[in-house]
């Protein structure tokens, strides 16, 4: 039976310091060749027992395989040239040196098709795989060939798609599509950026979901926040036309953040990852902070679809403080199952 409250994580778990230089994003690998494919699939192991250990119920790879959420995809499409780069601001935020879509984009073989296998081998557990939305991904490059945001978007959508599809027959359960970028462009998503998620989500039959959050712990987006005032509201300009959407899923930055809980009303019906662990921060949250966020959750979605989960991706913290951190996402949704099952 499936558990109530089924824990999971945003996405990325630290890497072993023999990987990659750890508590850095865009981090270099250590090794290169066999050795280091060997070495991606012996840190996925390691993430995945890591989450087992704590108690987490939908597992994932920790992004072990991938330098970057994004990069690491649009490396392996065609169509973008990464030797030559021009500057660009990622939303709207901070600089960044970033490759230029030079031709037509498109996918000559699968880009995670076969860790995603690898990860099915080793557990009988729910998986679940992120992968870059297109809002998100169009925002990460320069582009001079189609010189529209949105002409770019529907050709990451398909190519996206066909990803998908292939996860989906390795095995995945969840797949997760990361989209940042939806809590910016609030016109543009509205405009095509929904249309070109479900364009990208197309004839699958697994689940799927869509993270939007306030990004890493990074200075560019804490300083960001800052900025963001006593109520962040931004959810509310997508949730309305994102709750008519196909997708199952929504994945948000709830704890330590100043989303007014209340907006969770506007996506009623949908199944909700309410982040439950800051990770912008290496203070561990207590079992009961976990378990209070989970609680405000409860008064605008039914237990049975809310999934306790992180707010975002953990690559930038320490092994140690995002073990401690997964413990207590599971010991607060332990409190919280108990507290349900008494008043049934
Ligand atoms: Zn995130």
């Amino acid at each position: 039976m499936k558990p109530l409250l089924p824990t999971s994580t945003a996405g990325s778990l630290p890497k072993p310091s023999w990987l990659a230089e750890p508590e850095t994003l865009w981090s270099p690998w250590k090794l290169q060749g066999d050795a280091l494919v060997e070495a991606k699939q012996d840190a996925l192991r390691l993430a995945l027992q890591q989450q087992q250990h704590a108690g987490i119920d939908i597992v994932s790879d920790g992004e072990q395989s991938r330098q970057h959420f994004v990069t690491t995809f649009i490396e392996h499409l065609n169509g973008v040239d990464f030797n030559k780069r021009k500057t660009v601001k990622i939303r709207n935020r901070y600089d960044a040196d970033v490759p230029c879509v030079i031709g037509e984009v498109s996918r000559s073989k699968p880009v995670f098709v076969e860790d995603a296998k690898f990860l099915r081998q080793q557990t009988k557990q729910p998986i679940k795989w992120a992968l870059p939305g297109p809002m998100t991904m169009i925002d990460t490059l320069y582009d001079e060939h189609y010189q529209s945001r949105e002409k770019l978007a529907w050709e990451f959508a398909k190519i996206l798609n066909q990803e998908a599809k292939e996860l989906e027959a390795a095995g995945v359960d969840i797949i997760q599509f990361d989209e940042p970028s939806f809590n910016v462009f609030f016109d543009e998503v509205n405009e095509w950026g929904i249309a070109t998620l479900e364009r990208a989500i197309e004839g699958l039959k697994c689940e799927t979901a869509v993270h939007i959050c306030y990004g890493y712990g990074i200075k560019a987006n804490t300083d960001w926040k800052k900025t963001l005032g006593s109520q962040w509201r931004q959810y509310e300009e997508v949730f309305p036309k994102l709750q008519k959407s196909n997708i199952d899923i929504i994945s948000l930055e709830c704890h330590n953040s100043r989303v007014p809980i209340e907006l969770l009303q506007l996506i009623r019906g949908k199944k909700v990852m309410v982040g439950a662990i800051d990770v912008a921060t290496d203070i561990i949250e207590t079992p009961e902070e976990v378990a209070n966020t989970l609680r405000q959750a409860l008064k605008y979605v039914d237990a049975d679809k809310l999934y306790p989960c992180t707010n975002c991706g953990m690559a930038p913290l320490s092994r140690q403080v995002a073990n401690a951190k997964l413990n207590a996402l599971h010991e607060g949704a332990q409190i919280i199952r108990q507290e349900l099952s008494q008043n049934n």
